[in-house]
């Protein structure tokens, strides 16, 4: 997750926009999202301009806890937030398989803003919307469910510190307990994150948000406990 300036900036306008479109949405208390989407606004100028930007903290973990409340309340297609200021490239078979043992298909979301640092989406042909990556940021090497954790062991070791946090994913309108970041060190290898009790009825899915240096990437997993 190591880029220029702009493309730095970039990101952060996209995370505000997805931060006010959870808010209209009515999936977001509309105080903490204004001030964390004026914070990100406040980032990407700095970014753009070059001035000094704290890294992998308090706005990292505002981020993170954004992340988590919302894959609890929205379920599986959280990049929604984002129509209008991606463009979709074909997808594109990956070789790779999901969790739950299908294939999973890869497709570019292209920032309008940033069109040489797509995100990459992976799609299960099964599941649907399995991990959500920041451009360069492998998929997971491996993952791992059992009744008390999820691990997902990274392709490389984090090379900034990051925030992590998860959730159940509703299949429906009631909404799951998030829980609350969790900080990672420089150099970890892998994110494990209990699987919390959901009160709701019917299938879910599990999820974990993880945001490093300013990006963040989504792991999703049928919840078969
Ligand atoms: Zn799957």
């Amino acid at each position: 997750m190591a880029d220029g300036n702009l493309d730095r900036a970039a990101r952060h306008v996209l995370q505000a926009v997805m931060v006010r479109a959870a808010v209209a949405a009515g999936d977001y208390p509309a105080m903490i999202g204004r001030r964390l989407a004026g914070q990100l606004d406040l980032r990407a100028r700095a970014e753009s301009t070059g001035s000094p930007v704290e890294r992998a903290g308090a706005g990292d973990r505002a981020l993170c806890a954004f992340l988590a409340t919302i894959l609890s309340r929205r379920g599986p297609d959280v990049h929604d937030y984002l129509t209008g200021a991606f463009g979709y490239r074909p997808e594109r078979a990956t070789g790779l398989r999901h969790h739950c043992g299908r294939e999973l298909l890869g497709i570019e979301l292209v920032p309008h803003w940033a069109p040489a640092r797509p995100r990459e989406l992976y799609i299960c042909e099964r599941c649907g919307p399995a991990y959500s990556l920041p451009h360069g940021f492998a998929p997971p090497s491996r993952l791992r469910v059992d009744p008390a954790a999820l691990r997902v062991e990274f392709n490389a070791p984090l090379v900034h510190a990051g925030w992590f946090a998860a959730s159940r994913q509703p299949i429906g309108g009631h909404r799951e307990r998030p829980l609350l970041p969790r900080a990672l060190a420089p150099g970890a290898e892998a994110l494990e994150v209990p699987i919390p009790t959901g009160a709701g009825p019917g299938l879910r899915r599990f999820a974990a948000a993880l945001v490093v240096d300013g990006d963040y990437a989504i792991f999703q997993v049928p919840d078969t406990t």
